[in-house]
């Protein structure tokens, strides 16, 4: 709890909801990207629902394709997280007013991914907004029983593998706000990263069996290796040297890159852990899907995050962005 007083989004949901969890046909509940549904002997459903608010999750002028992109793309990427297929979704949609060619640019940008991934959009809602767009998508996707990649499976001694590259999402939403200055080749791929993620659906599926923990970095790395470590009741040490960013972020003063790994958000990336006699499966994989795979750090023993920087040892708070707190 607070010591202001004022709950954190991670505290109203224990608080209000974590009880709703323990169903029989649940098998897990609130608390990893995924709950996990009992589909029989062989396997379970990955279930997950990401909302997206004018404002808060989404500028206004967003191109409509991208933002249809988008919402469904964060929830890929929570069954990526999870190792699961997606199979189906719904998409739940609040409007100002009905704009034919607004929600013909959404639709094609939506579809087009759900295409990609074997995602079929299944049913929704569509209800007027006195406010502004909001767009909720909850997907569905099939993983073997047992099989799916949670964030309480990480070991001590564990490699800490993150895919692709970090903070760019955070890098894109400061060049979207004018903050920053890049080359215009650059301020396009920055933004393309914010706006039109690539849920990495092939590499969380392809890592059943190797890895044993995992989560998508949508939150910035910090606070979500932080949900593993908690879950997983076990601490790390990362590499800030090692940490994969792209030639424009690291172009930038040093603490703003930190800012923009650790604590940014919407990289979509994932990060997760494997035992160092896995390094060549892991290696294979990253091939097999054409993703980078770089090792950032090691899992130890007790708790906490410690980053070695070139500014020295720093003690990293694991705490994802928040919508509640400043
Ligand atoms: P992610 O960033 O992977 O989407 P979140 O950090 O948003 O996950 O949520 C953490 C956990 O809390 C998830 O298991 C999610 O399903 C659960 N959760 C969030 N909001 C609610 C809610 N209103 N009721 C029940 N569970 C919730
Ligand atoms: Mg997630």
């Amino acid at each position: 709890m607070s010591s202001a007083g004022s709950p954190g989004e991670f505290e109203l949901i224990a608080r209000h909801f974590a009880r709703a969890a323990g169903n029989s046909r649940v098998d897990l509940g609130i608390g990893d990207d995924c709950a996990l549904i009992d589909a029989g002997p062989e396997r379970q459903w990955a279930v997950t629902t990401d909302m997206l608010v004018e404002n808060v999750h989404f500028l206004a002028d967003v191109a409509p394709a991208a933002l249809g992109h988008k919402a469904l793309a964060v929830n890929l990427s929570d069954l990526a997280a999870c190792g699961a297929q997606p199979r189906a979704c719904l998409l739940a949609l609040a409007l100002p007013r009905a704009d034919d060619a607004w929600l013909a640019d959404f639709a094609n940008g939506l579809l087009a991914l759900a295409e990609q991934f074997g995602c079929s959009l299944a049913g929704g809602d569509t209800t007027r907004s006195t406010a502004g767009v909001t767009i909720s998508i909850t997907a569905l996707g099939e993983v073997p029983r047992g099989a799916a990649l949670l964030r309480s499976g990480a070991r001590v001694g564990d490699d800490i593998w993150v895919s692709g590259h970090l903070g760019d999402g955070a890098l894109g939403l400061a060049v979207r706000r004018d903050r920053i200055e890049l080359s215009p080749a650059a301020r396009l791929a920055a933004v393309e990263r914010l706006e039109r993620p690539t849920p990495r659906v092939e590499l969380g599926v392809a890592l059943r069996g190797i890895a044993h923990s995992a989560i998508d970095v949508s939150d910035g790395l910090a606070g979500d290796l932080g949900h593993v470590l908690k879950s997983s009741v076990v601490g790390a040490t990362i590499e800030w040297g090692a940490l994969p960013v792209s030639a424009a972020l690291a172009s930038l003063p040093l603490e703003f890159q930190q800012r923009c790994v650790l604590a940014g958000g919407d990289d979509y990336e994932l990060v997760f852990t494997a035992d160092a006699a896995s390094r060549d499966a892991v290696r294979a994989v990253g091939r097999d899907v054409h993703l980078p795979l770089t090792r950032i750090g090691i899992v130890r023993a007790g708790g906490g995050l410690t980053l070695a920087a070139p500014q020295g040892p720093m003690d990293i708070q694991p705490r994802a962005f928040d919508h509640f707190r400043p």
